[in-house]
């Protein structure tokens, strides 16, 4: 590693925060982070960005950074690219990190792309899994690639901070820690609003039944074996009894049955509930990405070598359109 390289020290976890709540993809990331500082033998910061967020620093060295880093301005009290962006890039400049890990999630996706371009680093997206090579220091960056059929570990060689995105429930919650503490290091950026490009004029919050699949503890999943729209409602009925969410493989969602909004898998919801039904799914590798971390999965498919069942924790050979009723009846007794 060159000597310029060797100046970068430190792992930095984006805390994700709306409206002075803290994102739990963050706190995930902090649980993360803190095993490869660890073995990095380096330390591990939060950097919180927005009005009013102290209450937040307290979150994070609860969750075990041992610095935060915190930039708090009117600028920054709704997230926006410009601001935020620089806010990052200025803090990266002076403390030199080694790791920045942000969530997988709308912000973080914007966010990072743009933070990445500006300090000219590299930024692997989506990653499901992360580590480090100790002697050499690189970050292991691993995700699915080609569409879902090999698992690609991606190093940045040249540049730092090394940068990795996450999406929500793929790493475990850390323990929370009440009244661990930590350094708070605030930053005055000396930001001014007649800077930003983007003025923020209302926020009008959706209007429907929000789909939170990645928050569900029980989730039924439909499959293209299911052949119809009308036979779906058996997904949604189990769903109702076992008081939880439906789910889809992205072929009942490209048969129309359902919205995109309940597909689970690489391009749909990375979903990590108590128990998830994979009923009619053949388990694809794109579907497995996004749910084989469940606590307990229960598969019901009619095809003995159905890829589901190698990541079933229960599994019910058969065909569903005599198992689901039973099920439902049976459920419905309890
Ligand atoms: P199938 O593979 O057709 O499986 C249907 C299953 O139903 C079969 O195993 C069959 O045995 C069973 N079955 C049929 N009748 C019965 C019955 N009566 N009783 C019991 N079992 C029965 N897919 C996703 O799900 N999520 C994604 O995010 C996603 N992203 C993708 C991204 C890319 C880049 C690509 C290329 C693909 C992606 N896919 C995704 C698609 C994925 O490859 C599969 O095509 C899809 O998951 C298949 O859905 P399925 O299991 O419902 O259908």
């Amino acid at each position: 590693m060159s000597a310029e390289l060797t100046k970068y020290k430190g792992v930095w976890v984006f805390i994700e925060q709306m409206e002075g709540k803290g994102a739990p993809v963050s706190w995930e990331l902090l649980g993360e982070g803190r095993k490869l500082a660890d073995k990095l033998d380096t330390y591990l910061a939060g950097i919180l960005l927005g009005d009013n967020v102290d209450n937040l620093a307290q979150e994070a060295f609860a969750y075990g950074a041992d610095k935060v880093f915190l930039v708090a301005s009117p600028v920054l009290k709704h997230y926006r690219t410009q601001p935020y962006a620089e806010a990052i890039v200025n803090l990266s400049k002076k403390h030199m990190p080694e790791v920045i890990l942000m969530g997988a999630t709308t912000m973080g996706r914007d966010l990072s792309g743009t933070v990445a371009t500006k300090l000219g680093t590299g930024l692997t997206a989506d990653c499901t899994q992360l580590d480090v090579e100790e002697e050499s220091r690189y970050l292991l960056q691993s995700r699915p690639a080609f569409g879902g059929n090999i698992m690609a570990t991606i190093i940045c060689r040249h540049r730092r901070p090394q940068m990795a995105t996450v999406r929500p429930r793929i790493m475990d919650m850390p323990q929370y820690e009440e009244g661990r503490q930590g350094e708070l290091i605030r930053e005055d950026l000396s930001l001014a609003e007649e800077d930003v490009a983007v003025k923020v004029v209302d926020y009008i919050k959706e209007k429907g039944k929000a789909v939170y699949l990645d928050k569900a503890e029980i989730i039924v999943a439909g499959g293209r074996g299911l052949g119809s729209k009308e036979n779906f409602r058996l997904i949604e009925q189990l769903a109702e009894v076992l008081g939880g969410t439906v789910g889809a493989s992205r072929a009942a969602v490209e048969a129309g049955w359902i919205s995109a909004d309940y597909q689970v898998g690489q391009t749909g919801t990375t979903v990590r509930p108590k128990v998830y039904f994979a009923i009619g799914i053949s388990g694809a590798i794109q579907h497995l990405v996004g749910m084989q971390t469940s606590d307990v999965i229960v598969a019901v498919n009619k095809d003995p070598d159905a890829s589901i069942f190698k990541v079933a924790t229960f599994g019910i050979q058969g065909d569903m359109f005599q198992v689901l009723p039973a099920m439902i009846e049976q459920f419905k007794k309890q």
